[in-house]
């Protein structure tokens, strides 16, 4: 979902943007007026996320899933080596893209505990020849979050934010690379965030073979605009950045991440019917994933719900059961009726 707030500027300026008769998805992709949009938003990512002056900041086509092609063809350079954190779903699709143009050594794995523990950082085995080290900070089907970021030197960490960025504050000079589609915590599909350190563009030319769209250093020479951006979906992207904003940035959606996650979880704890068996510290604040002890209740849950106007709360279907998605547009009411119609189910079951 995107805020309330959102939606009703979009539908406020949906005809007539600024006053200037154009729609903001019909001006010209170079034009001064469509800049002050990419501008604007670069500048808000900067401010929201104090990225370093040494951090180049994109907006590009397509999912998070380009980056899983685009991260190994513009970093490998003379490298043999990728390591991959395996911690869900989303890892596990990450690396096998990479693994087309390097190979690939897992340096960690959460599989051993079902993916409900993060395997300390201290244990990982990390070669130091790789080219860098990718990890997925929060794994949106199996509900897994990191707490902190994990110390790992002299390599570069990538990261997939897709699912939880702008849902609280982190150090970005930690990273080598950090990119988060746009349709969970940042607007609607169709464009992905990028934040690249400068010298990881210089250090290695990317993979002959690499297309031109692929290519981050072209992007940053051309400023995100290489060839025509998704201008409609950039311009929402830009509402959204303005509203968290004005909502007081991460440190307001860090309190209502943690609050409506708390929430859900003691009531999901405090429960006999639910259950969720991801170790507390690593539970995602974004993604509450639980079951019913009595499996063949699940489709009944999610009927009700539904009729109960509680919807999309199927699990993915590589994991089944249930999953409450609650990004920062989600209200604290939305997460306060779940727990209600939860509670109901369970006396009436
Ligand atoms: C949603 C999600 C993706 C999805 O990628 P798309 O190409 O945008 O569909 C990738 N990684 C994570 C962690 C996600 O949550």
């Amino acid at each position: 979902m995107l805020p309330l707030a959102v939606k009703q500027r979009l539908q406020k300026e949906i005809l007539n943007w600024n006053d200037t008769g154009m729609a903001a998805y019909e001006l010209p992709h170079r034009g001064e007026l469509f800049q002050t949009i990419a501008n604007t938003s670069v500048q808000n990512v900067r401010d929201l996320l104090k990225v370093p002056d040494n951090y180049h900041v994109l907006f590009l086509h397509g999912g998070a899933q380009s980056q899983f092609s685009m991260v190994p063809l513009n970093l490998i350079g003379d490298r043999k080596k990728v390591a991959y954190v395996d911690t869900g779903q989303w890892s596990r699709i990450a690396a096998k893209e990479a693994e087309r143009y390097a190979s690939l050594h897992w340096a960690a794995s959460a599989k051993a505990n079902d993916y409900t523990d993060i395997p300390d950082v201290a244990d990982w085995d990390v070669p130091q020849d790789a080219a860098y080290l990718h990890y997925v900070d929060n794994e949106t089907i199996d509900g897994l979050e990191f707490s902190n970021i994990p110390q790992v030197d002299d390599l570069p960490l990538v990261c997939d934010m897709s699912s939880n960025i702008f849902s609280r504050a982190f150090d970005v000079s930690r990273f080598g690379l950090i990119y988060a589609c746009a349709q969970k915590n940042l607007g609607c599909a169709g464009l992905t965030l990028v934040i690249i350190r400068d010298d990881l563009l210089n250090r290695q030319k990317a993979h002959p073979l690499t297309p031109k769209l692929f290519n981050y250093r072209l992007h940053v020479d051309a400023q995100s605009v290489l060839n025509t951006p998704s201008t409609m979906t950039w311009y929402i992207c830009s509402l959204v950045l303005q509203w968290l904003k004005e909502e007081g940035g991460l440190k307001t959606m860090e309190a209502r991440s943690q609050k409506k996650s708390e929430l859900l979880y003691t009531a999901i704890d405090s429960s006999a019917l639910y259950v969720n068996c991801v170790k507390p510290q690593f539970r995602s604040r974004m993604n509450v994933v639980f079951n019913l002890k009595d499996e063949s209740l699940t489709q009944t849950f999610l009927d009700q719900a539904a009729a109960a106007g509680l919807m999309h709360l199927k699990g993915h279907k590589l994991r089944g059961g249930i999953r409450a998605s609650i990004y920062n547009s989600m209200p604290v009411e939305g997460v306060n009726r779940l727990i209600a119609f939860m509670s109901d189910f369970e006396a009436q079951h």
